[in-house]
């Protein structure tokens, strides 16, 4: 799918289904997508182009103190108005920040429907996932998951006994 913003003269909708995809979510932080189908409507604005849509989404992304896989699942929704880049409003005129609205000044004419779902990918998950709350992450000395238990590294270990002398000492007294 490719909706080409020119080529666009009246609302045109679209469904396409999408491969599983990986999504460079930044500092080597990576999103597993499995397939999904995006549906999306086009139609022409005032300038521009406007790109509507949705789709439901699961992806594995890596815990980010352990690092085992967390599936998040949801569905993304969307609705952009391209631009030419030529005709962005300079930053004095623009009266909202820019990244705080959903127009888009962009080179290409056009826009496929997978940089559709990995651009919403990207801004769908969040910086920080967590397997769970109280993930103890791994041991920095040998790259244990420390959830599975000690490691026995002297690190792991100091807590462990501090914990314990923290427990007992009320009871010598
Ligand atoms: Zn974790
Ligand atoms: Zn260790």
């Amino acid at each position: 799918m490719k909706i080409v913003f020119r080529e666009i003269a009246k609302e045109t909708h679209f469904e396409e289904p999408v491969k599983a995809m990986e999504v460079d979510l930044g500092h080597a932080y990576t999103a597993h997508l499995e397939p999904t189908v995006l549906e999306a409507a086009a139609a022409p604005i005032p300038g521009g182009c406007r790109v509507s849509g949705s789709f439901p989404y699961t992806v594995s992304v890596p815990c980010s103190r352990c690092l085992s896989d967390v599936k998040l699942s949801g569905e993304a929704r969307f609705r952009l108005h391209y631009y030419p880049a030529s005709a962005a409003p300079k930053e004095e005129e623009a009266e909202i920040p820019l990244e705080e609205t959903e127009d888009l000044y962009v080179d290409q004419d056009n826009v496929t429907g997978e940089e559709l779902v990995s651009q919403q990918i990207y801004l769908e998950i969040p910086e920080k996932v967590l397997c769970k709350e109280d993930c103890r992450g791994i041991c920095p000395e040998c790259g244990a998951d420390l959830n599975k238990g000690a490691c026995g590294c002297p690190a792991a270990a100091d807590q462990r006994w501090s914990a314990i002398k923290g427990l007992s000492s009320p009871r010598k007294e």
